[in-house]
């Protein structure tokens, strides 16, 4: 039997006005066997579009609002979706109490947290800082991560949080140790395989995806399926595609396959691994 397809990392960037385009794309995906997306919609309350296009990579083709503050969109298409789409709150330039923040979201019907790390100007997207975007300190901006890590954790919700176990490898230990049950993806395989290696060792909670690394994939493919056998209840399938990009989900799908991976294990990343680290989340509320 084929496995359902569960991508644990997509983008939101669209607007409810393309909800025809997205039924029809989910409708396509749907006959290629995937059955859950995973899609991070931001939130923002900021107004100048200068300051929030500091934290967001200029690849992005931004098709929906134009301050980033999808979260009634996201929110709409899923409704429309018939449970296929799974919203995470982008927590990026999330204000003030976390948890009566966090709150908010997960009653409006957000069934997962999206968080990234960026402390300084050394991050792995040339994006710019959280503390000076935001306007805080960077123990603020820190205190600020460990609530989230803490609000996952207590509320048994799904954390995809970019982080580059390279550069962050000290902070990311000292969440683990302070969140250890929390079920985190850290993405696009650690951002550093080797750096992320020891963390998949020692914490059984932490989840990783093949997002964004098709063409590094693609590049050496035996290296990267060895990776996956050494870990494969940890590596879920992830594109990291915007909603209007169905293609791309497809061509990672592909880009899995190729992989030539054993049967089981190749269900493990598409389907397994991914239910367990969304766990209820995938049940609705
Ligand atoms: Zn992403």
């Amino acid at each position: 039997m084929v496995p359902e397809i569960i991508d644990v990392h997509l983008h939101c960037f669209v607007g409810q006005q393309h909800g025809e385009v997205v039924a029809r794309d989910l409708a396509l995906l749907r006959r290629e066997g995937v059955a859950r997306l995973t899609v991070a919609g931001m939130v923002t309350t900021d107004q100048d579009r200068d300051i929030i296009w500091n934290l967001v990579p200029d690849y992005v083709d931004n098709q929906g609002d134009p301050c980033f503050n999808e979260a009634d969109d996201l929110l709409a298409l899923a409704a429309r979706s018939g449970e296929m789409l799974l919203p995470l709150v982008d927590t990026r330039y999330i204000r003030g109490d976390v948890a009566t923040t966090l709150d908010g979201f997960v009653r409006q019907g957000f069934r997962g947290i999206k968080g990234i790390y960026l402390p300084d100007n050394e991050n792995d997207l040339g994006v710019g800082n959280v503390p000076e975007t935001l306007g805080i300190s960077l123990e603020q901006y820190r205190r600020r991560e460990w609530e989230l890590f803490a609000y996952a954790e207590e509320h048994d919700l799904p954390l995809l949080y970019h982080m580059d176990a390279r550069r962050y490898g000290d902070t990311m230990k000292a969440l683990l140790d302070d969140f250890p049950r929390v079920r985190v993806n850290f993405p696009h395989l650690g951002i550093g395989r080797k750096a992320f290696c020891a963390f998949l060792d020692r914490y059984p909670n932490v989840f990783t995806d093949v997002a964004n690394l098709l063409p590094h994939i693609r590049n050496n493919p035996a290296s990267y399926r060895d990776f996956i056998m050494h870990y494969p209840d940890r590596v879920c399938f992830g594109s990291d595609a915007f909603l209007y990009q169905a293609g791309m989900v497809l061509d990672y799908i592909s880009m899995v396959k190729e992989l030539g991976l054993p049967e089981e294990i190749e269900a493990q990343v598409f389907c397994d691994n991914p239910v367990r680290f969304l766990g209820r989340a995938l049940e609705g509320v």
